[in-house]
């Protein structure tokens, strides 16, 4: 089956309004010359230039995404942004359970899935991200550990439509170590069959998974071909307008 790659980009905190403004048109000039038209680009700012960059990049073809939300959709929450809110801001995608989540704020799996589930609800593709420690990998744990962040992450109504998978080995996340790519790949053919016991085949086969962990110009060709990596999450490489576009130029031609 042949899936659309994605590249996105995890602006993380980092940009002002005058940076974020310049990266974003940046994005969206190279966006609109492409003739090549290989792969979807996606870009997810922080909230507060949400607006700015939603302006910069409209009518260039290139989504807008958050790096989170909220489960409800108004509320007594303070400081956090609901899917309602996001969907109104003009974000066709949020990232979801990225491992800086789920250790700064303690976010769980079943937390993951609900947000999931609010994002589906309103309309919004998650980028759900799993991911094994260096340790866990050491010990040989690695495929176990994303089994079950897959099973408790990814809710029951994800399909190939609503739900993007990022695999993001934690250890390889704004590190510059890269995961080997028969190791990428064997993880990722090993997520899309945990997707299969619990979705069905439609769905796993349809599905995007991303490879997310220090992709940049010099290795992203080769992540990139391989059979089960459908695009990347890029966070380092994402804040340079050439880095990320070079990314995006690596993805096979359909
Ligand atoms: C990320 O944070 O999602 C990420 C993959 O970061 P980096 O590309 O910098 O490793």
């Amino acid at each position: 089956m042949s899936r659309r790659p994605l590249i996105a980009g995890n602006w993380k905190m980092n940009g002002l309004r005058a940076d974020a403004k310049a990266l974003a048109s940046e994005i969206a000039n190279l966006k609109k010359s492409d003739t090549a038209d290989n792969c979807d680009l996606l870009v997810c700012p922080p909230f507060t230039v949400m607006e700015t960059v939603g302006t910069a990049i409209e009518g260039s073809g290139v989504f807008l995404g958050a790096q989170t939300c909220h489960t409800a959709e108004s509320g007594a929450h303070t400081g956090d942004i609901s899917p309602v809110m996001l969907k109104d801001a003009g974000c066709t995608h949020v990232i979801l359970g990225h491992s800086e989540r789920r250790t700064d704020h303690g976010e769980s799996d079943a937390d993951v899935q609900a947000q999931s589930i609010a994002a589906h609800t309103n309309d919004l593709i998650a980028v759900i991200c799993v991911g094994e420690t260096e340790s866990e990998r050491e010990s040989g744990n690695a495929l176990q550990v994303v089994r079950e962040q897959i099973i408790g992450s990814v809710p029951a109504g994800a399909s190939a439509q609503n739900t993007v998978i990022a695999y993001e080995p934690v250890w390889a996340i704004g590190t510059g170590k890269v995961a080997t790519p028969d190791d990428v790949q064997t993880m990722h053919a090993d997520i899309r069959n945990t997707l299969k016991d619990k979705l069905g085949e439609d769905a796993a086969n349809g599905m995007r998974i991303l490879y997310g962990g220090s992709m940049k110009p010099a290795n992203a060709k080769e992540l990139l071909a391989l059979a089960d990596v459908d695009g990347g999450l890029i966070g380092g490489a994402s804040l340079k307008s050439e880095d990320f576009w070079a990314i995006a130029q690596s993805c096979p031609s359909n």
